[in-house]
């Protein structure tokens, strides 16, 4: 991978995405049902991003659950995403949990249910995908494969993926079975966007699809996107986890695909039954100082563009 794209811009180039998980995928997450007309988290966040995107002239790449356009609030929001030129990429029908562990029918649904919808109700093509949890295999990539898809988004390159998984769910006191946060063996993947082999997709391979991993550490594999950093905010550590990932990122030429989510600016929510949910009740003021340090340092080196943009300037540069 070139350390920029375009040697004639002094920038880099990377990539934001923002999943757009709903309260409702949080409840869904700590297996209780939240089954709302409105759903605070996305109506505040949302907007936010756009702001925020807007101020540091960031196109960025909105993964969208099918299920959250069915409701007309969160459908408007969505058509607003499209306005502003960001793209719009598929994270599932339902935000199904254990993604891995369905049938290869349901997931083949997921996909399809959630592309059909987005391009009825948005105009839009999805080219891109995530896994609902990171828990991705090689189904998935080969239905994705199959249906045209540009770029799969789902592999987290970290050895911790199982030891996270253990932690977290045992701290939310669920039952942690049947899902995963990716595998260890993820954690050989390459941190930098590659074809992934058929079978084993943690290693280069053939397949035309492009996997755009979400970047960690160089070296120490930690994860570092905002979500991480939020929780390490929480525990009294500020901004120091993004901090070392970013010094790390910026010794090598790796690239950068940064992840937020939609509680990362949405109105502080306290709800007892999901206290355990990190970033949930920090206050606004808090969240947004946060969003603008990560935003306003990933800017000065980066040059964002879409995901998409960012496979197709991949494929044409070969
Ligand atoms: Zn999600």
């Amino acid at each position: 991978m070139p350390r920029s794209l375009n040697p004639n811009n002094s920038k880099k180039t990377g990539t934001i995405q923002v999943d757009t998980d709903g309260l409702w995928v949080i409840f869904q997450h700590f297996c209780l049902t939240y089954d709302q007309e409105k759903d605070i988290l996305y109506e505040s966040a949302i907007p936010r991003f756009l702001d925020l995107f807007d101020y540091y002239n960031i196109k960025a790449t909105f993964f969208v659950v099918g299920k959250d356009l069915l409701y007309p609030e969160r459908l408007l929001l969505l058509r607003e995403v499209v306005k502003r030129g960001h793209e719009i990429a598929n994270h599932s029908m339902t935000h199904a949990e254990g993604f891995s562990f369905l049938p290869y029918k349901k997931k083949l649904r997921e996909i399809v249910d959630a592309e059909t919808i987005i391009q009825d109700k948005l105009g839009v093509l999805t080219k891109g995908f995530r896994t609902p949890s990171n828990d991705v295999d090689s189904d998935v990539l080969n239905i994705l494969e199959d249906r045209g898809y540009a770029y799969d988004s789902s592999i987290m390159p970290t050895y911790y993926g199982p030891l996270l998984k253990r932690l977290k769910f045992s701290f939310l006191e669920i039952n942690h079975k049947n899902r995963y946060l990716g595998r260890f063996i993820y954690g050989l993947a390459p941190l930098a966007p590659y074809h992934p082999h058929k079978e084993r997709l943690w290693k280069k391979g053939c397949m035309g699809i492009i996997e755009l991993p979400i970047t960690t550490m160089p070296w120490l594999r930690l994860p570092f996107h905002a979500s991480f950093t939020f929780a390490a905010y929480q525990m009294g550590f500020g901004s120091a986890l993004f901090d070392l990932g970013y010094t790390l990122l910026k010794k090598t030429s790796c690239p950068l695909n940064f992840v937020f989510h939609t509680n990362e600016l949405s109105d502080p929510i306290s709800n007892r039954r999901i206290k355990r949910q990190y970033g949930l009740n920090i206050a606004l003021n808090k969240k947004y100082a946060l969003c603008n340090h990560m935003l306003s340092v990933i800017n000065k080196d980066y040059k964002i563009i879409t995901s998409l943009e960012y496979t197709n300037l991949l494929q044409n540069s070969k």
